[in-house]
């Protein structure tokens, strides 16, 4: 039996130094690694529309159309959390807060070690796994308020009431209970709970929150687990905020 090949990890570089960019390519390559190359946020924004999600970006600060920061907190805003490693040229800490407060998951100072930036890379695709992996376990019961919901055996109950849940509504609670506390907006609810990108209409996600408040709030007028940020989505606080 052939041994299990591992698995190849995709990597979007966004670099507009040229030779750098090369080089980056060459030694990712040599260490296993898919490499996209794009040379401008421009370009890196179709690589991203283009191409199945990647395991990892790494993004300069400095390029010619727009800067990293942007480019990161652009991504974070639709949904999109792929780990983030930043390339930057300065050793301010002011650029390096910035990086991490846009989203950013890591950020390297150049001129760098290639040894280094590889390792970072592998540790931050490596984070995000284990992230993952633990969400999808300690996920499978949520209890909050009078509420418990098993997502393995689909059992929902409020205040020791069986209810039947659509699978829809299991998972939009599921990725509510994966963010906890974070506002999420409507566009990255569609997109991850629904599956679609670009849907103009947010309107399907209000019809399930109100759903949900139905369900589960004690009083759905004044909700105090899926709460309702105006201009920006819903947040869901299994703790229960005073309804105000
Ligand atoms: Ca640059």
């Amino acid at each position: 039996m052939e041994p299990e090949a591992p698995e190849t990890h995709s990597l979007l570089i966004v670099e507009d130094e040229d030779h750098l960019a090369r080089a980056l390519r060459l030694n990712f390559e040599l260490e296993g690694f898919e490499v996209v190359i794009a040379s401008t946020g421009r370009e890196a924004f179709a690589a991203l529309a283009r191409s199945r999600p990647f395991h990892c970006i790494v993004l300069d600060v400095t390029l010619p159309d727009m800067d990293g920061f942007d480019i990161c907190r652009r991504l974070r805003e639709v949904g999109d959390y792929t780990p983030v490693l930043m390339l930057t040229a300065r050793s301010l800490t002011d650029d390096r807060v910035e990086g991490l407060e846009s989203g950013a998951d890591d950020y390297i100072t150049k001129p760098f070690d290639l040894g280094e930036l590889i390792a970072r890379v592998r540790s931050a695709i490596r984070r995000r796994d284990w992230e993952r992996h633990r969400q999808t376990r300690a996920s499978s019961v949520l209890s909050f308020g009078e509420a418990r919901i098993d997502f393995d055996s689909h059992e929902v109950s409020v205040r020791g009431e069986v209810l039947r849940l659509t699978t829809l509504e299991l998972d939009l609670i599921r990725y509510f209970a994966q963010n906890v506390g974070r506002v999420i907006a409507r566009e990255e609810l569609l997109q991850k709970v629904w599956k679609l990108r670009n849907h103009p209409n947010t309107r399907t996600v209000d019809n399930f929150v109100l759903r949900l408040r139905r369900h589960f709030e004690p009083d759905e007028t004044q909700p105090r687990y899926f709460l309702s940020v105006r201009g920006a989505g819903y947040r869901f606080v299994p703790e229960g905020e005073a309804a105000g």
